[in-house]
């Protein structure tokens, strides 16, 4: 498992409460990061700026493209509401991709419209799934091209996010487009999950998992809830999910879990631009007995 130096340095640098950010906090990361990243500093400053205080910067946060104007108005019908910062590090982050793609294989959703719906409105779901305090430490499996972890970080500013992807391309990218947004309490983890899942440094330490289009919604819980502190909760993003429930509540009730909700899209309002979906929302309800997270072949070897 290797911890991101880059990530680490933006986002464990600076100890804040998110509510008291100020532009001389803004300036502290900028020197904390400028000793490994002075190319992007600078343009780190405002965006840090922007995204945490946008009534001082509101001249510089650029006009928002019509997909994202649009998601502006589809969030709202899930909870979100997004600042003009906010929307624009979505959109930087669309665009971002969109270029990284032409030589990383990261998304096969390329268009803007599709990358604002099928990537970011389908993260924010996960706001009208559970009651959100503006507290958690989140950790997000299999992240892949960012989502829903960074989508989440972005939205939600208050939170950390982990992201954790076993591929390191992916991780690379996650590095860099977090220092691009300038955003600060994401690190990235290059391993696999049911590893960091033994690890002392992040077993039972998180407050929500996050997993899509991962593997199966067993595989989802065995990589999650072992991260979660008791009380906490695995949301995972599925299309059908009938045929996986039985597996996934043996899973859970041998992992110290249980499934307490599963949400169709139709139910929260966005059924008609996410047709199909389900958020399946499962509370860890005792501490992890030490077998689990079992390893990958064991994992294949016997699935639930
Ligand atoms: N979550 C993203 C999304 O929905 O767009 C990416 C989904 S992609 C199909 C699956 C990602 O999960 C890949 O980037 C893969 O490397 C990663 N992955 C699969 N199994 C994993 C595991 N056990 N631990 C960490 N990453 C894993």
């Amino acid at each position: 498992m290797t911890e991101s130096p880059t990530l680490t340095v933006t986002a464990g640098g600076v100890k804040r409460k998110p509510s008291i950010a100020t532009a001389a906090a803004a300036a502290r990361v900028v020197v904390d990061m400028a000793k490994t990243h002075a190319s992007v500093a600078v343009a780190m400053t405002i965006r840090r700026i922007a995204i945490d205080r946008p009534e001082r910067t509101i001249g510089l946060v650029p006009a928002i493209s019509a997909p994202f104007a649009a998601l502006a108005r589809d969030a709202s019908r899930v909870g979100v509401v997004l600042s003009a910062a906010q929307l624009a590090a979505c959109e930087r982050l669309a665009r971002e991709l969109i270029d990284r793609n032409t030589k990383v294989n990261l998304t096969a959703i390329t268009d803007p419209a599709e990358i604002a719906t099928k990537h970011f409105l389908d993260s924010f779901t996960a706001f009208a799934v559970r009651r959100w305090t503006g507290r958690e430490h989140l950790v997000d499996v299999g992240s892949g091209a960012g989502f829903p972890g960074l989508a989440l970080r972005i939205a939600f500013h208050a939170s950390s996010a982990a992201l954790v992807d076993s591929a390191g391309k992916k991780c690379r990218w996650l590095e860099e487009v977090a220092v691009t947004l300038g955003l600060d309490r994401v690190t990235v983890h290059n391993g696999r999950a049911e590893a960091l899942g033994t690890e002392r440094a992040h077993r039972g330490r998180y407050d929500v998992g996050t997993a899509r289009a991962v593997g199966s919604l067993a595989d989802c819980i065995e990589y999650l809830v072992p991260l979660l502190v008791v009380g906490g909760d695995a949301i995972v993003w599925k299309g059908k999910v009938d045929a996986e429930l039985p597996a996934a509540s043996r899973a859970a009730a041998a992992i110290g879990a249980e499934v307490t909700a599963i949400v169709p899209t139709s139910s929260i309002g966005v059924g008609d631009l996410l047709p199909g979906r389900h958020l399946v929302v499962v509370k860890k309800t005792r501490p992890t007995p030490s077998r689990f997270p079992r390893t990958s072949a064991d994992i294949r070897r016997r699935p639930w």
